[in-house]
Parts: structure tokens; C-alpha cells; sequence
């Protein structure tokens, strides 16, 4: 998890949920669409469950569980699969992408059905809405799609749901390359702050962050893209308007530095949390079995609605 995340949209989950019965999931069963390392996938999936709550979402509050601790996921995605055209599956953006980048390399069958699971994902919680980013609006829609042609097909039985915009949150950019967004990839760490980096790291990224060389500081994402980033992360963190802290600098330094301060502030409680639930691992596997119980609740009903709908069911 980075800035990026954290600001633009885990922030706003963490208020998503006190507003809508919402259901946060970690997506391990996608996560197999490539060949994984079985010691470093369970150790990525416990550490972001671990930086969710960290980051503030209350399991008490909402559903927050790993998917591939439900069966029903994978059962029910053979009934989505099956709902699909492969004409359907092949017009995916992002199938065409990555399969086009993944060249004469090993392609799994899991890259073209996978929205068939991401449809499951969906329906199995009875979703009515599903914020997404813009890249992820056509996932939405092939759900849709398959939801009424089951529906017609075998009578109602999944939910509608809509794409839904989530509240637009800061996009934060690469810190050494303010005109593309902070991501994951690797090739640009240093440009990229962890939300579990080392302190004195944060730091030093935030003052190797490129800026121009013109020494004034307006908030103008178009001419000024450094700087008006670096106002717009003060500002995601302190809930000022980057327009009005341009006006308290007259310097890039002490932007930076206060641009770092906040951030680290900010981080603070979420890095207490952390380091309390990675010292216990028992706690953390508990509260795993007891997310994955309560979305098992609802996705168990889901399935046997849709057996019964297509007579498959043992009564
Ligand atoms: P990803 O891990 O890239 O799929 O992103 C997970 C979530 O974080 C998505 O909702 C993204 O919109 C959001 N996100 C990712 N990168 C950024 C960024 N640089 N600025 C703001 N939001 C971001």
C-alpha cells in the first residue's frame, strides 16, 4: 500500500463504511491469474489485511475477509463462466492488455474468465454498489450483463448493481515523476512512498522531490506539476485546500519538509496499529476466520438461491 492508495481511496472506504453495509475483500483467487510464490502470497495477503485495519477499517464495522477463504467464490464463478460468451470475455480492455503484454509467455485461462469471478465477487453479497475507478467500469458493466441474462434465463435471483463513483480523492502523483500516478510497479521507488516505509525514507523522498525552477509556489497542476502535487498531498493529509497553503510558502524547501512532516503524522496511528497486529499472528488469523464467517453468511445464501434457481440443489 502507498500514498496514493491510502489517500485516494482507503481513506474513503474507512468513511464508506459507517454510510453503507460494505464488504471489503482481498482478491488472492485473482491473485492466481499469473504464477505466484505461495510463502510470498500469504504473507502479502496478511500484511494488507493487516494495513486495512491499520488504516482504520473496523471489522466490527464492516465485512472485511480474504475471498479465497470462501468456496463460494470459486462456485459460484463457474455458474458466471458459464454465463459469459467468450466473444464477451475476449472484448475486456484489460484482457486484451495484458494478454498483448504477457506476448508468447505462458497466458492462463484465468486471464480471460477472471471477470466471471469478479461477477461472482459481486453478486455473492447481493452488491447494489460497486465503487470503481474508471478502468474497472466495463468489469461492472459484464456483470451487469450477466446478472440480467441469468435473471431472464432461470428467474431473479442475483441483485443489479451499479458502478458507483467513489468520492475523489487526492490523486497523488510520483514523487519524481509528477505527471504519472504514485503506482506499485517497481520502477519508480523512490518516487513511490510506502505507507510502511521507514520514516527517515519518507523524508528523504519528500526532499528529492522533483519540482521546476521557477521558485514560486502556486498551486497549477498544469504548469506546476511537483509542486502542485506536493500541496496536494499536504492537503489530502491536513484537510487544507492546496489553492490556500500555496499562499503560506514563498519556498519549495519548507513545503517539502511540511509536506513530509504531515504525511508522517498522519501515518503515525496507522503504523501503531500495524506493529500491534503483526505481533500477534493468532489475533490476525482470527480475525480472518471471523470476516470470512460473516461474509459466508450472506455469500452461502447467494449460492443456494442460484442452485436452486437452476435445479441443481439436493432438495
Ligand atoms: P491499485 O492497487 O493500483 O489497483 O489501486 C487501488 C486503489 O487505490 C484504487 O481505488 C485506485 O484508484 C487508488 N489509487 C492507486 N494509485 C493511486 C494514486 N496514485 N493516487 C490516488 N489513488 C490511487
Amino acid at each position: 500500500m502507498h500514498l496514493g492508495n491510502y489517500l485516494g481511496a482507503v481513506r474513503h472506504w474507512v468513511d464508506d463504511q459507517h454510510k453503507h453495509d460494505s464488504y471489503f475483500m482481498i482478491v488472492d483467487l485473482h491473485a492466481l491469474t499469473i504464477p505466484q510464490d505461495p510463502v510470498v502470497l500469504r504473507a502479502k495477503v496478511r500484511e494488507l489485511f493487516m494495513l486495512l485495519i491499520a488504516a482504520g477499517l473496523d471489522p466490527e464495522v464492516c465485512t472485511l475477509f480474504v475471498q479465497g477463504h470462501l468456496h463460494e467464490h470459486s462456485e459460484l464463478c463457474w455458474i458466471m463462466t458459464c454465463t459469459v460468451s467468450i466473444g464477451e470475455l475476449q472484448r475486456m480492455v484489460q484482457f486484451k492488455d495484458k494478454s498483448a503484454k504477457q506476448g508468447n509467455d505462458f497466458i492462463s485461462a484465468g486471464l480471460l474468465t477472471y471477470p466471471a469471478l469478479q461477477a461472482a465477487d459481486i453478486v455473492l453479497y447481493d452488491a447494489d454498489r460497486v465503487p470503481v475507478g474508471d478502468d474497472q467500469r466495463q468489469h461492472v458493466e459484464i456483470t451487469r450483463d450477466i446478472v440480467q441474462r441469468f435473471n431472464h434465463r432461470y428467474g431473479d435471483t442475483f441483485v443489479l448493481p451499479e458502478a458507483a463513483t467513489p468520492p475523489s480523492g487526492a490523486r497523488v502523483m510520483d514523487l519524481l515523476d509528477p505527471t504519472r500516478k504514485m503506482s506499485k510497479s517497481a520502477d519508480s521507488p523512490q518516487g513511490t512512498v510506502g505507507v510502511l516505509d521507514d520514516f527517515k525514507d519518507v523524508e528523504r523522498k519528500f526532499k528529492r522531490a522533483v519540482t521546476d525552477n521557477d521558485g514560486e509556489v502556486r498551486y497549477d497542476v498544469a504548469n506546476k506539476p511537483g509542486v502542485s502535487n506536493l500541496l496536494s498531498i499536504l492537503g489530502g493529509v491536513t484537510g487544507a485546500r492546496p489553492e490556500d497553503l500555496a499562499t503560506q510558502y514563498s519556498q519549495y524547501g519548507p513545503l517539502k519538509a511540511d509536506a513530509a512532516a504531515a504525511v508522517i503524522e498522519a501515518l503515525r496511528p496507522l503504523r501503531a496499529r500495524y506493529a500491534e497486529l503483526s505481533a500477534d499472528p493468532g489475533e490476525l488469523s482470527r480475525l480472518m476466520a471471523t470476516g470470512a464467517a460473516k461474509a459466508r453468511v450472506v455469500a452461502s445464501a447467494t449460492v443456494a438461491r442460484a442452485k436452486t434457481a437452476l435445479g441443481i440443489s439436493i432438495e
